[in-house]
């Protein structure tokens, strides 16, 4: 699924000096960077508070799944905090990259409506869908490499799937995303900055409605939008369910391409790794992608294992 955290409005204030006033030295412009960094991480994971209070209110009236650990739930809380932050200070880090290689290789194919409300709507939408397909295939590619998995599987390893899911990412996921995705649609793509904003917004809220603990079955719905109940199916621990279900918003792509899953009636099954792995510590959720890399380098793992949670299968 989906990472959630907004990117950094790091450039939005005039740089200025952090040094000692009355010197000469050269302004630096990586503490202000850091301050706006922080800042912006800080009122988003205020925001990401109000909507997990409203939403964990709305799983307690109709769960699927009952009794989640408190600790789970604060865990993911504590985790989001540092993911998001951590987030907002690596993405301005790789503009110095991205942005050449967006402006060098740029095709910028426009896609165009009306300015009206209703152009603007088809606008957002058609993005949207163009991003979805974008995140299809990062997200396939995340659970068909061993050392792509190796970040995704702290996502998958919530064994309390519930709206604080939403952001546990890990935080090396946010320039992969950046450069699997933002990236090449930069590229391929003439894109407004208004239509980015939204689509941020979109894909921010859709994860935390994918993720949320909500016995919501969207009927004949389900092969159309993504809901709790699909999103579930691809957290699932059951092996039928490995491996399915990557789109974040628009289920056709799994249609399409083979990986589609759909729910059976009251379908809502456990979550978690298959091996049972436990990384809710804010040590291990950080460093786990790089112990594992590691271990592979020293010969410990097979560089391409498996495939996504059989990976780590017991
Ligand atoms: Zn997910
Ligand atoms: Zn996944």
């Amino acid at each position: 699924m989906a990472i959630v955290v907004l990117r950094a409005r790091a450039f939005r204030r005039p740089a200025r000096s952090w040094d000692n006033a009355g010197t000469e030295r050269t302004p630096s412009i990586a503490m202000p960077l850091l301050h706006d960094a922080i800042v912006a991480a800080w009122q988003q994971f205020q925001y990401a508070c109000v909507i997990y209070c409203i939403v964990l209110v709305i799983e307690a009236l109709i769960p699927a799944e009952r009794n989640q650990p408190l600790r789970n739930i604060a865990f993911n809380i504590g985790y989001a905090f540092v993911f998001i932050t951590l987030g907002n200070i690596l993405s301005p880090l790789f503009d110095p990259i991205t942005r050449p290689i967006g402006a060098a290789l740029k095709v910028g194919f426009p896609i165009a409506f009306s300015d009206g409300i209703f152009g603007q709507f088809l606008q957002i939408l058609a993005f949207y869908f163009i991003f979805d397909f974008f995140y299809y295939w990062l997200h396939r590619a995340q659970h068909r490499f061993d050392w792509l998995w190796a970040q995704h599987k702290l996502h998958h390893s919530d064994v309390s799937l519930n709206v604080t899911t939403a952001h546990r990412h890990h935080w090396l996921e946010v320039p992969l995303l950046g450069f699997a995705v933002w990236l090449p649609m930069g590229i391929l793509f003439e894109q407004k900055p208004v239509t980015l904003g939204w689509l941020w917004a979109i894909f921010l809220l859709w994860g935390y409605f994918t993720h949320s603990n909500l016995r919501l079955p969207l009927g004949p719905l389900t092969p159309i939008i993504n809901g709790p109940q699909l999103h579930r199916i691809h957290h699932s621990r059951q092996e039928r369910h490995w491996d399915k279900n990557f789109a974040t918003s628009f289920p056709i792509f799994d249609v399409l391409f083979g990986t589609y899953c759909a729910p059976r009636k009251g379908e809502f099954p456990p979550t978690g790794l298959a091996s049972g792995e436990d990384l809710n510590g804010l040590w291990r959720a950080n460093v786990a992608p790089f112990a594992h890399w590691v271990g592979a380098l020293r010969g410990k793992r097979k560089s391409i294992a498996g495939y996504g949670n059989g990976m780590d299968a017991p």
